[in-house]
C-alpha cells in the first residue's frame, strides 16, 4: 500500500503548496482521493500514469477538494483515454461538471460515470475481489464523506521446500494457495496449512477530511493501518475549529488513539502556519506514531 500526497493544505493554492489531493495505490488499484486545483501538475511531477486512475473519490464540494477535476477530466480526453472513469462524489458534482463541459461543447470520448452520494451512514461504494471502499460520514459545513479503503485477504504463500518434500504436482499449487487440501503424487491428502504460509495481513487506509472532531467515526475506522485525519488548526486556534467545522492536531490524535490505528498522518493545514512540526508535536502529546503530510511525499505501508 502506497500513498502519494499531491496536496495537503487548506484553502488556496500557493507557490509551494497545493490543496487536497492524494493517490492511493492498494492491491494494484490506483485510487485518487480529492482533486484540488493543480492536481494534474502534481500527478505529472510524481510520474503517476494518468491512465491507471479509474476511480476518483471526492469528499465534498468545497473548491479546495475538487476544482482540479474538470481539468483532469478534460485532459483525459485530450490523452485519448478510452477506459471508464468513475467519480464517487456528493450529489451535485455531476451537474457542475456537465454544465462546464456543455458550455464548452466539450464531451469525453470515454465512459464517465458519476456515483453520487447522499447517505449519512457509512455505505459500501466500491468492491471487487481485492479491495472494498466504504464512506465515512464526516461533520463539515456541507455534506462530506471520508473514505475507508480495505484490502481483502489475499492468497496463502507456498512454502516451496515443504511443497517439494510433500511431492505435490505443480498443477495443484494454485489450489493450495487458495486454501484447499490436495492429493499428492502418492495419493495422500496434504493439509494446505502444512505446506503454505498465511497471506499477508490485509492493509487498510482511512481518509478523513474535512471534519470537525467526530467521535462516532471511531467505530468505522477501528484498527486501520493508516489514518489521514485533517488538522487544520493548532491548539492556540482551537476556538476556530468548531466554528469552521475543522479539527485541531490534538483532536486528530485523539481520534487516532481511540480508533487504535497504527499510523496517523496529519494534513489540511491552515496556510497561516509556518512551522508544520508544531502539528506533530501537539498530536504526539496524545498519540505517538504521527507523520506529517507534505506535498510530493510518498508513504509506503508494506
Ligand atoms: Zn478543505
Amino acid at each position: 500500500m502506497k500513498l502519494t500526497i499531491l496536496g495537503c493544505f487548506s484553502a488556496t493554492p500557493r507557490k509551494d503548496t497545493n490543496p487536497t489531493s492524494q493517490v492511493l495505490e492498494i492491491n494494484n488499484h490506483l485510487f485518487m482521493i480529492d482533486c484540488g486545483e493543480g492536481s494534474q501538475v502534481e500527478l505529472r511531477r510524481n510520474k503517476i500514469k494518468f491512465s491507471r486512475i479509474k476511480h476518483i473519490f471526492i469528499s465534498h464540494l468545497h473548491g479546495d477538494h475538487f476544482f482540479g477535476l474538470v481539468g483532469l477530466i478534460s485532459t483525459f480526453r485530450l490523452l485519448t483515454r478510452e477506459t471508464e472513469l468513475h467519480i464517487h462524489c456528493p450529489k451535485g458534482l455531476k451537474e457542475v461538471i456537465t454544465l462546464q463541459m456543455k458550455l464548452a461543447d466539450s464531451w469525453t470520448n470515454y465512459p464517465l460515470y458519476f456515483h453520487e452520494l447522499t447517505s449519512n451512514t457509512s455505505e459500501l461504494i466500491f468492491e471487487d475481489d481485492k479491495v472494498a471502499v466504504w464512506t465515512i460520514p464526516l461533520d463539515h459545513r456541507i455534506y462530506t464523506n471520508g473514505f475507508l479503503f480495505k484490502e481483502k485477504e489475499g492468497e496463502r504463500h507456498l512454502h516451496l521446500p515443504s511443497v517439494l518434500e510433500a511431492n505435490i504436482d505443480v498443477a495443484y499449487y494454485n489450489k493450495l494457495k487458495q486454501g484447499h487440501d490436495v492429493l499428492n503424487n502418492d495419493g495422500i491428502l496434504i493439509d494446505h496449512k502444512k505446506v503454505t504460509l498465511p497471506p499477508n495481513p490485509p492493509k487498510s487506509y482511512a481518509f478523513c477530511s474535512d471534519t470537525a472532531y467526530k467521535e462516532d467515526i471511531v467505530s468505522i475506522i477501528k484498527n486501520v493501518d493508516v489514518l489521514y485525519h485533517e488538522s487544520t488548526f493548532l491548539d492556540k486556534h482551537a476556538h476556530l475549529a468548531p466554528k469552521t467545522k475543522h479539527s485541531t492536531a490534538k483532536e486528530a490524535a485523539l481520534i487516532a488513539k481511540k480508533a487504535n490505528v497504527k499510523t496517523l498522518i496529519l494534513g489540511h493545514y491552515s496556510t497561516r502556519y509556518e512551522d508544520l512540526n508544531a502539528f506533530k508535536l501537539e498530536a504526539q502529546t496524545i498519540f505517538k506514531p504521527v507523520k506529517l503530510a507534505k506535498d510530493g511525499l510518498h508513504f509506503n505501508f508494506d
